[in-house]
């Protein structure tokens, strides 16, 4: 199995691109062919747990990697870290409704599915291309990605991490997790400025050749713990495939049978991996994309048309607050007949001016399998009460936005297909808010009362590691210009 850039040809495996995260012409990626399952392949994924399907998916991809390291890869990163014996279990919320509860790990996001995987992969893939330098993480998050790379790499020998976070971009929850972190190889960093100021920021120093050459002189390199990295995205193909196995184990749908998937989208990458998940001969039907009021992908979606010129707007999901969705690059290859020029030079006019537009034809393809809607705030909120006071699932305001989209799908369409939807966070990462859905009233004051009235009134139990948080010490308070980033680096880095 061969890796290119989506920018500009190139062939290497995937240790190569796992280590180096972005391709060096700037663009992402991607496997030049798609591997394919046939129904015994499925069949016997079936009968298997999570971590005998994550194996099965990613030994298609890692063809460098021995069956034995991919194992130990896989055993290290779903055993005894999650808190439900099965990492993703799917649940059935309503008739035809079933959602894919992605957020059962220490972080309780779904970002901790691959970023409990992305170390070790990570460490192996630099074992087998450059053995002995130090791999300097950057990342640059909407509020999960941060805490569940930094648990992940948290004293991982031969890494060290940087997390940017928008100063008043995630919820207090969030923040509080990342400012705790421990570990000798940890930075966190605010930014006076939002995600995609952030994302930006960290693209530009990944380019930055004196700063490649500061760090070559210390025996280090940057990679990335973002889901621009290939070593995100595989491990999210899994979770799709599995939870069409348990469709089929539990006789909800029939071999071949199709069913929908609906993702609270902000990056992009979710939402891909699903796509990835289609190509390698999983049945899905529509790809049902949900954003909320930052809806540059909703737009995309119905008229061709990116534009990311548009005002910014702070929500309650906060983790799909983006307007540059940088795995739309990774579809764009594909609908382009991998076709890497023409996707270069989307992507440059995009750089210059926040804005491109695909052809009809084009267009029309993509909307064969794409449905795209948003839901603003108040419809968030309504489908949290709605959900719980009909059905007594309790969810948070991310997965909210895919709960009312895909409620808009239904009416508009008819469409009955069984819906698999991705639950990307437990409500009580988005206490205040949720809280304030069931009862219509504004909700303030301490971060953990909130928390204690929500498991209260609702009966559920707040997860562990959230709870812990209450006693531990803020580490990390320091706060840059966006443009003092790369300093940052090199101080902590000492570079
Ligand atoms: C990151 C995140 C999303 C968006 O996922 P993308 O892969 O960036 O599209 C949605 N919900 C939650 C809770 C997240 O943390």
């Amino acid at each position: 199995m061969f890796f290119t850039s989506t920018r500009s040809k190139c062939s290497i495996q995937s240790a190569e691109a796992i280590a180096k995260g972005l391709a060096s012409d700037g663009g992402l990626f991607v496997p030049q062919e798609f591997p394919q399952f046939s129904s015994e392949d499925i069949d016997r994924m079936t009968a298997m747990d999570y971590r005998g399907r994550a194996v099965e998916v990613l030994s298609r991809y890692l063809t460098d990697f021995t069956a034995d390291e991919i194992r130990k890869c896989v055993d290290a990163a779903y055993t005894g870290k999650f808190d439900n014996e099965e990492p993703a279990p799917l649940v059935e919320a309503a008739e035809n409704m079933f959602m894919l509860e992605l957020w059962h790990g220490p972080t309780c996001a779904f970002k901790d599915m691959a970023l409990q995987l992305l170390p070790h992969l990570l460490t192996a893939s630099v074992a087998k291309t450059s053995s002995g330098r130090t791999t300097v993480i950057l990342v640059a998050t909407s509020g999960d990605t941060g805490k569940a790379a930094l648990d992940g790499f948290a004293d991982v020998p031969g890494t060290r991490i940087i997390v940017f976070y928008p100063q008043n971009g995630v919820s207090a929850m969030q923040k509080l997790q990342m400012t705790t972190q421990q570990g000798n190889n940890v930075a966190v960093c605010a930014i006076n400025g939002n995600f995609d100021n952030a994302q930006t920021g960290v693209k530009n120093i990944f380019s930055d050749k004196e700063m490649a050459a500061k760090l070559d002189a210390h025996a280090m390199d940057f990679s990335s713990a973002n889901s621009i990295n290939f070593g995100r995205l595989v491990p999210q193909i899994v979770y799709y495939v599995s939870s069409y196995c348990d469709l089929l184990k539990s006789g909800k749908l029939k071999s071949g049978d199709k069913f929908n998937v609906v993702v609270p989208t902000g990056n992009f990458g979710n939402i891909l991996a699903a796509v990835y998940a289609k190509k390698m001969g999983i049945p899905i039907k529509t790809f049902i994309c949900a954003s909320n009021r930052n809806n540059v992908l909703t737009d995309f979606i119905n008229t061709g048309v990116y534009d990311r010129n548009r005002e910014f707007f702070t929500t309650t999901s906060p983790s799909m607050d983006i307007l540059i969705s940088s795995n739309l690059e990774r579809l764009l290859y594909l609908l382009s007949d991998c076709d890497c020029e023409k996707v270069a030079a989307l992507m440059e006019e995009l750089k210059t001016s926040g804005k491109y537009s695909i052809p009809q034809e084009v267009l029309s393809v993509l909307q064969q399998e794409f449905y795209g809607n948003c839901a603003c705030d108040e419809e968030a909120a309504s489908a949290i009460c709605e959900l719980f006071e009909k059905n007594g699932y309790l969810c948070d305001t991310h997965t909210a936005v895919a709960v009312s989209v895909y409620n808009k799908y239904v009416a508009e369409t008819g469409d009955r297909t069984p819906s698999v939807i991705a639950s990307t966070a437990s409500p009580y990462k988005f206490s205040p808010a949720v809280l304030s859905a069931l009862t219509g009233k504004e909700c303030s004051g301490d971060e953990f009362a909130v928390v204690e009235e929500l498991s209260r009134l609702t009966s559920t139990d707040i997860p562990a590691p959230l709870a812990g948080l209450a006693g531990k010490s803020v580490l990390h308070k320091t706060c840059v210009e966006k443009e003092d980033m790369a300093q940052f680096i090199s101080d902590f880095l000492g570079v």
